[in-house]
């Protein structure tokens, strides 16, 4: 490559109108074929490649496409199938069984990548593995990216992080596969060695994200030694080996002593990164400083960006430094183009990935050349940008005086209620239920006719008051379904919401929707998260309505069904002009409002899921501790507006709360429901451990499969959760919502569950 400026870590690859997701699943079903799957991957690939082209972008990946996901890319190209599917001989087929399976085949495991709501799949791998390099589908991207006459760089996953992520077959307990280095190793040489093939000159780029968690401890006396010998496996072959998410402090010691050809750092989630610029400035390395925002949507504020690369450039020679994005813009929707009916103003704050191309390459013209040097249209367009950034600084869409006022008293509120030892008396006085309470999630199935009637209220088919008839008809179904059963703690069924964060944040100030801001989660699935651009309040009840009709149907308890502001927070697209702090606890002053309304509507058992507590984890140990302050303030703020007798729960979607069990217990929830069902017993150990006081509802069926589980089934599961905790401690219900169900099986399983606890129930 000539002299390189801008870098693009990846782009996208589902299709700004979710070509790919479409055409793969009509695949799926049968009625696309393999040409028109094909032809739409080859349409995606030139688009993309056509986009960084226009905006003059040096450094346009290859091998950043995919049909479902790049590490199971990966480990196609490495010849690394498990075993299991050896059998499928058509490499499409394989690959799809492996992704999703298949009849006969069960798929691998997928799992989050890093602190995203990315999906990967999870390598198998075990002692004495076999490899077998196969890069057609890089060498054929490569060769269609030159006809376009763009200069190529090969993405590929590194070593360490392609270790880390997977998981051994041979010894399931082993916390990842990094003891297979030694085996992996000349893979990864081999490969290079094929890549090297390609071209006289070969750029690539080894994707190293683990190199920002704490695992980087466990193996950064490996990396010199890794990189030395991979930069030496071809030599027409530059390497780059490029981090994000976070600092990569410690293996930017090693990497500067390798003869690798540069070191990629994120500048926007990773400031430690400042600390190690002088290792680099010393050395030979090129910098590919990522200061463009990969995982948010905002336009960016380029003058304070040009001040940080003068600053990157106070070290670093400016003739080795790139200008890139802080990672991959897989994570960010392609184009505002088709926002079509966002407000003016909102627009003018945000940028997408296409966008995104432009401010990297204008802002790589102002650090290299200067603004002096700005050509007419690119002067204008550095106008807007300055100008977008002073509305959002001033705008009263975005600055609002009453909440700037409500936060303003907001540390009083950060603190737990009254001694759960003194709630639970007065709650179980109140509402007297009994030992192994049955009750729900909160959801029900979302059936075809649920869906249609939402959606023809949003189109405007049908008035607003034949959408409440049919709604109250759903709820009036679901509640004399549940006291038919015998179940004692009944929910409406949660069939006005299309999603658990984009109902609420329909209804907050503050908060927009994009129409066309799809993020790809996993495969073909798309999601398109709230964007939080302005301060956060509720200008109205939200729930009550439903919950007090839903509560004048029977005389049993309903629960109120909320989503938590950490949960909204982390699933949402957040603005950056204020720390994610400060509104979190906004979001938390909302919902805090609404719990109040319902119980002093008379709903009196209240549940804030808090279904993404866990996911927001930071990846470093040392920021771990902020994010549980404020995320444990902001559920503090959200519920201690509760009188003593008004039960709170909460419900998280996850089990494995070994290391984070101070915090659930610092929650001060009086009920948490949790996702144990498909682990036994054995991860509410840590609650016991713990001593926990609580109340607890393990889950005791997996309401992710439709199998129906049998009475006796159920039984032993809560007679195995009983020698745990004791009955008083425990509630029993499935372990998550039942929206994706359909009522044939949570007819049958729900009967089952009362009736395995009324069993088990007699017995003590
Ligand atoms: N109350 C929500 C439901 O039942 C919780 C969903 C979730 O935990 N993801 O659907
Ligand atoms: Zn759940």
């Amino acid at each position: 490559m000539s002299t390189v400026k801008t870098w693009v870590t990846g782009f996208p690859r589902i299709g700004e109108q979710r070509e790919l997701k479409k055409t793969l699943e009509s695949y799926w079903r049968g009625e696309a074929d393999r040409d028109a799957l094909y032809a739409c991957a080859d349409m995606l690939k030139k688009r993309h490649w056509e986009y960084q082209k226009a905006a003059g972008i040096d450094a346009v990946s290859v091998n950043d496409f995919s049909f479902y996901d790049q590490t199971l890319d990966m480990i196609e190209m490495l010849g690394l199938t498990p075993d299991r599917f050896k059998d499928i001989e058509d490499d499409l087929d394989r690959y799809f069984a492996m992704a999703r399976g298949d009849k006969t085949h069960t798929a691998m495991e997928m799992t989050k990548w890093f602190n995203t709501n990315y999906h990967y799949i999870v390598p198998e791998l075990r002692a004495g593995m076999t490899w077998r390099i196969n890069i057609e589908k890089i060498a054929d991207e490569y060769k269609a990216a030159k006809a376009l006459g763009v200069s190529p760089k090969i993405n590929l996953i590194g070593p360490f992080t392609f270790l880390a992520n997977a998981k051994r077959s041979d010894q399931p307990d082993a916390e990842d596969a990094l003891a297979l280095f030694d085996e992996i190793l000349p893979a990864y040489e081999a490969l290079l060695g094929e890549i090297a093939k390609l071209d006289d000159h070969v750029t690539v780029q080894m994707e190293e994200p683990v190199f920002v968690t704490d695992k980087v401890a466990k193996i950064t006396l490996l990396i010199k030694q890794a990189y030395t010998r991979l930069a030496l496996a071809a030599k027409n072959v530059d390497l780059y080996v490029v981090t994000y998410f976070d600092h990569a402090v410690e293996s930017v010691g090693q990497l500067v002593q390798t003869p690798i050809k540069g070191i990629g750092l994120d500048f926007v989630y990773g400031e430690k990164n400042m600390e190690v610029l002088e290792l680099i400035g010393d050395s030979d390395k090129t910098l590919v400083a990522g200061v463009i925002d990969g995982r948010n949507i905002w336009v960016s504020d380029l003058e304070a960006k040009k001040n940080l690369l003068d600053q990157i450039a106070d070290r670093v020679a400016t003739n080795r430094i790139i200008v890139g994005t802080s990672c991959s813009l897989l994570h960010v929707p392609y184009t505002l183009r088709y926002e079509e009916k966002m407000d003016a103003s909102l627009k003018s704050w945000l940028a997408y990935a296409v966008e995104k191309l432009d401010e990297l390459s204008l802002l790589a013209t102002l650090f290299f050349d200067g603004a002096a040097s700005l050509q007419s249209e690119a002067a204008m367009r550095y106008a807007q940008n300055r100008e977008a950034n002073a509305t959002r600084r001033s705008s009263e869409q975005i600055h609002d005086k009453a909440v700037a006022e409500r936060m303003a008293g907001i540390d009083a509120l950060k603190k737990q209620r009254e001694p759960f030892a003194e709630r639970i008396k007065v709650q179980h006085e109140r509402f007297g239920y009994p030992e192994l309470c049955t009750t729900t999630i909160g959801s029900f199935p979302q059936t075809p006719e649920v869906r249609a009637a939402r959606r023809d209220f949003k189109n405007g088919a049908i008035t607003e008051e034949a959408y409440i008839e049919k709604m109250k008809g759903f709820i009036k179904e679901c509640v004399a379904f549940q006291e038919e059963i015998d179940l004692e703690v009944l929910v409406h069924g949660e069939f006005e919401r299309n999603d658990m964060v984009e109902y609420f944040g329909e209804q907050l100030k503050g908060v927009g929707f994009s129409q066309n801001g799809w993020v790809q989660s996993y495969g073909s699935r798309c999601v398109k998260p709230p964007i939080i651009y302005g301060d956060v309040s509720r200008p109205e009840p939200m729930t009550v309505f439903w919950s007090t009709f839903a509560q004048s149907l029977t005389d049993r308890p309903m629960k109120g069904m909320l989503t938590g502001p950490v949960t909204i927070l982390n699933w949402s697209f957040v603005r950056d002009d204020q720390p994610r702090s400060e509104t979190c606890y906004q979001i938390a002053l909302a919902i805090r409002d609404e719990v109040d309304d319902l119980q002093k509507a008379g709903i009196k058992m209240i549940q804030v899921d808090e279904a993404a507590f866990k996911e927001g984890y930071p990846l470093r140990k040392v920021n771990r501790p902020a994010y549980e302050k404020f995320a444990l303030e902001s559920f503090w703020i959200t519920t201690n507006v509760a009188e003593t007798d008004t039960q709170i729960h909460t419900h998280m979607c996850y089990s494995d709360f070994n290391d984070i069990i101070d915090t659930i217990e610092a929650m001060d929830a009086d009920v948490i429901s949790i996702e144990t069902a498909r682990s036994g017993n054995i991860l509410l150990k840590v609650f016991e451990r713990h001593g926990y006081k609580k109340e607890v509802g393990p889950g005791v069926y997996d309401i992710h499969s439709p199998r129906v589980p049998s009475v006796e089934e159920i039984e032993k599961q809560i007679r195995s959760l009983l020698e745990v905790l004791p009955a008083r401690q425990l509630w029993i219900n499935p372990d998550c919502g039942l929206k994706t169900r359909r009522w044939e099986e949570v007819k049958p399983s729900l009967k089952n569950m009362v009736e395995a606890t009324k069993k088990v129930r007699q017995s003590l």
